[in-house]
């Protein structure tokens, strides 16, 4: 049910950016990333989850995306050095977009630019290096709700990890399912796979909401 809500969420937010673009309003996008921000530090990144229309392109062509084709290159996406070149790069892009007065704005270019990447190394990649991403999750790490182990029953099955969005579960023998809370997109991707209903939304202990370890 929450699954079907959230796809409904996000297939409006995608119609929404695309009518902003169309009668020429797409400013107003800014403010709903702003609010975005402003309640990552609360709930995490709800944005990307729920809202963002580059997550939800990547999700609808997930079927007929062949990922991981250039998978060799993925380990330049996880440094630091490479995603401040490649957030420099995308801060250029956007002020050439608003200078040139492009026809298509830097929020729409992001879209095909996204699935690009998503083809090329797979969706996580461009999780990893998403302008956005990087600057959510900065307040992300103080997130005080967000996705979290409710049981000490975890069979350590794997299939959360297998299925998390932004590979930001890790699943260790003699440590319980560690979130990464920076890099979680609040999807709910890992819950829905959990056969177990051991993973759900809600409050984080203090000493969790800080990248901590579930239980
Ligand atoms: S930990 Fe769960 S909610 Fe967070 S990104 Fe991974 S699958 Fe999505
Ligand atoms: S899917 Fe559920 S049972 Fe399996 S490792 Fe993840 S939390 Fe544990």
């Amino acid at each position: 049910m929450k699954n079907n809500l959230r796809s409904i969420i996000r297939i409006f937010f995608l119609i929404l950016i695309f009518t902003l673009w169309s009668i020429n309003k797409i400013e107003v996008w800014l403010f709903i990333l702003l609010a975005g921000l402003l309640i990552t530090p609360f709930m995490g990144r709800v944005y990307c989850g729920w809202i963002c229309p580059i997550f939800t392109s990547i999700d609808i062509f997930s079927p007929i995306i062949k990922e991981k084709k250039l998978q060799k290159y993925n380990k330049y996406f996880q440094k630091m050095v490479f995603k401040v070149v490649i957030f420099m790069m995308f801060l250029v892009v956007f002020f050439l977009t608003k200078k040139l007065d492009l026809a298509v704005p830097f929020f729409i270019l992001l879209i095909p630019i996204g699935l690009l990447i998503a083809v090329l190394f797979g969706s996580s990649q461009w999780h990893h290096i998403c302008p956005f991403g990087i600057i959510f999750s900065l307040p992300a790490r103080f997130a005080t709700k967000g996705y979290n182990l409710i049981s000490r029953d975890c069979s350590k099955c794997g299939l959360c990890v297998n299925k998390c969005a932004n590979s930001c579960l890790i699943l260790g023998k003699n440590r319980p399912l560690y979130f990464g809370r920076e890099h979680c997109l609040s999807c709910g991707k890992c819950k829905d796979s959990c056969p177990q209903n051991n993973i759900s939304f809600g409050k984080l202990p203090l000493k969790q909401s800080r990248g901590g370890t579930a239980l």
